[in-house]
C-alpha cells in the first residue's frame, strides 16, 4: 500500500510513474484522467493548484484505479464511459468499448440517406452498449430503431444508455439472438459482429484479449461465423430499398461480400476508416 503524497501534484507523479512503470504510454495524460474521475476536477484545477491537499478517501480510490489501469484494463472501464460520434456511452466489463473505426458505419450510412427527416426504422445487431444505434437516433430525429444484444447484461447497459441520451421513446432494446424473434422489416440494419479468429484473439493487445468480453470479439474459427448468420438476418430483415452497413475484420471483404451474394445481397458499396482499410460493407437486397 502506498501512503497518501498528500497533495494532488505528487499523486499525479506517483500515478504517473507506476504507469509508466507498467508500460502504459501517456502514462502522465492517464494520471490526469484517473485524478480527474476520481476528484471531479478539471484538468486546469490539476495542474494549477498541485499543492492542493488529497484526502485519503480519494487517494485510496485512485490508488485502486492506478493499479487497474497497471493490470492494462482499459480506461474506458475504469470510468465507465466511452465517447463515441460525440456522444458519452456507459461502458462496463460485459460490453465491448466503442472503436473509433466503427464511426465508418454511421458515415456510410449518412452518406447514402440524404434525408435526414426520413422516419426510418432502424435494427443494431450486436448492439452491445448501444453506440451504433444511438449515433444513428441522433442524427435522424424521427427514426426509431432496435437493438439487439445476446448478453442479458449488455442490452440492460444499451437501456441506460438510451435513457441518458433521450432515446428511449424511441428505441427497443431486446435481449436475443441476432434476429430471432423479429418480424417487422427494417429501412437501415447497422451491425459490427464478432469477427476475430478464434485462433488470433490470443495475438490481441493484452488491454483487449483480458478485458473485453470475447462473446464481442469471436467470430469463430475463421472470424466469418457471424457474417454467414447476420447475411441471412439481412435478407429477411431488410425492406426492399433500405441499406445495411456491417462492419468488416482486417481482410474481410471479399470474403464477407461473397457470404452476402450467396445470401441474396447486393454489395452497394465498400468503405474505408481513418487508415485506409476496408471496414465497412454496405448493402441492400438483390431484387
Ligand atoms: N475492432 C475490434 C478489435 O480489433 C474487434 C471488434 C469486433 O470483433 N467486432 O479489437
Amino acid at each position: 500500500m502506498i501512503s497518501n503524497p498528500g497533495t494532488l501534484g505528487e499523486s499525479i507523479e506517483i500515478v504517473s510513474t507506476i504507469l509508466s512503470e507498467a508500460g502504459i504510454e501517456n502514462s502522465r495524460r492517464e494520471a490526469h484522467l484517473l485524478l480527474q474521475y476520481v476528484t471531479g476536477k478539471s484538468v486546469t484545477d490539476l495542474r494549477g493548484f498541485p499543492k492542493a491537499r488529497l484526502y485519503a478517501d480519494v487517494w485510496n480510490k485512485v490508488l485502486l484505479l492506478t493499479k487497474r489501469r497497471a493490470q492494462h484494463e482499459p480506461m474506458a472501464y475504469l470510468m465507465k464511459n466511452k465517447e463515441f460520434w460525440s456522444l458519452p456511452f456507459e461502458v462496463t466489463e460485459d460490453t465491448l468499448i466503442p472503436r473509433p473505426d466503427s464511426e465508418t458505419l454511421i458515415e456510410t450510412i449518412l452518406d447514402f440517406t440524404p434525408n435526414a427527416n426520413a422516419r426510418l426504422n432502424i435494427l443494431d445487431l450486436g448492439t452491445g452498449c448501444g453506440c451504433l444505434l444511438g449515433a444513428l437516433l441522433t442524427e435522424f430525429k424521427y427514426a426509431v430503431g432496435v437493438g439487439v444484444d445476446a448478453s442479458k447484461s449488455t442490452s440492460s447497459t444499451a437501456r441506460r444508455n438510451m435513457q441518458r441520451l433521450g432515446f428511449i421513446d424511441r428505441a427497443e432494446i431486446r435481449t436475443g439472438n441476432w434476429g430471432d424473434g423479429i418480424k417487422t422489416s427494417f429501412d437501415i440494419i447497422v451491425c459490427n459482429p464478432p469477427y476475430i479468429p478464434s485462433g488470433e484473439i490470443e495475438m490481441l493487445d493484452i488491454g483487449v484479449r483480458k478485458f473485453e468480453p470475447h462473446m464481442a470479439l469471436d467470430g469463430g474459427r475463421d472470424g466469418l461465423e457471424s457474417y454467414r448468420i447476420i447475411a441471412r438476418e439481412i435478407h429477411r430483415l431488410l425492406t426492399k430499398s433500405g441499406l445495411a452497413a456491417v462492419e468488416l475484420g482486417l481482410g474481410q471483404a471479399p470474403e464477407v461480400t461473397h457470404i452476402f451474394e450467396k445470401n441474396g445481397l447486393k454489395i452497394k458499396k465498400i468503405t474505408q476508416d481513418l487508415a485506409f482499410q476496408n471496414r465497412c460493407l454496405l448493402a441492400t437486397v438483390r431484387n
